[in-house]
């Protein structure tokens, strides 16, 4: 059986509250001791950086993919297991995609929801069954699932939409679910 690989979409920025490089840290850790391989979009700032480093420290299989303008803004990580530059942001989120059999979202912005958002959006449409999970550090993604229940409350999606999104308090919580 081929390894199981947990894609991650995190912020490029550490964030305000310690908490959330600690969990993406831990995070990185626990996919190390599982034997997961880590796909994620191989910058080395922020959340980002957090995960890769700990889950190389730990001797997990790395999985990075950057569009080539992003190399000097992003610190590509260039000594991950596998190294794949794209031409484009669309490209480098369809390799990520396509190498992954779960998505997890830890604390991020604009680019994190972008990426959470089209994987909600291809499972609502049915192209693909990965689970998706919210990483809930301190109640980050709590306006997220706020808005999604508007979405559902309001008509504009069926109650499904809720279903294909799992929210998790924390990374043991997590790797129990991915067992
Ligand atoms: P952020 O959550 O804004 O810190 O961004 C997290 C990651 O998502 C960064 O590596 C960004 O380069 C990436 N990103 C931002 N916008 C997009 C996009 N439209 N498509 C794919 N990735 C993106």
């Amino acid at each position: 059986m081929s390894t199981f690989s947990l894609c991650v979409y995190c912020g490029a920025r550490p964030g305000s509250n310690p908490s959330y490089m600690a969990a993406a840290t831990e995070l990185g850790q626990a996919i190390a001791q599982a034997n997961m391989r880590l796909v994620y979009g191989a910058g080395d700032v922020g959340i980002m950086g957090a995960v890769a480093r700990a889950a190389q420290t730990g001797g997990a299989e790395t999985f990075g993919v950057i569009p080539t303008h992003l190399m000097d803004m992003e610190v590509g990580k260039t000594d991950l297991s596998t190294f794949v530059v794209t031409e484009t942001m669309h490209e480098r989120k369809k390799v990520m995609f396509m190498n992954a059999d779960a998505v997890v979202v830890l604390p991020g912005g604009a680019g994190s929801l972008d990426e959470f958002f089209e994987a909600l959006t291809w499972r609502q449409l049915r192209l693909h069954e990965k689970p998706i999970f919210l990483l809930n550090v301190d109640g980050y993604w709590d306006p997220l699932r706020a808005v999604l229940d508007h979405v559902v409350r309001e008509g504009f999606a069926d109650p499904s939409l809720l279903s294909f999104v799992q929210t998790v308090a924390d990374v043991p919580d997590l790797m129990a679910k991915l067992q």
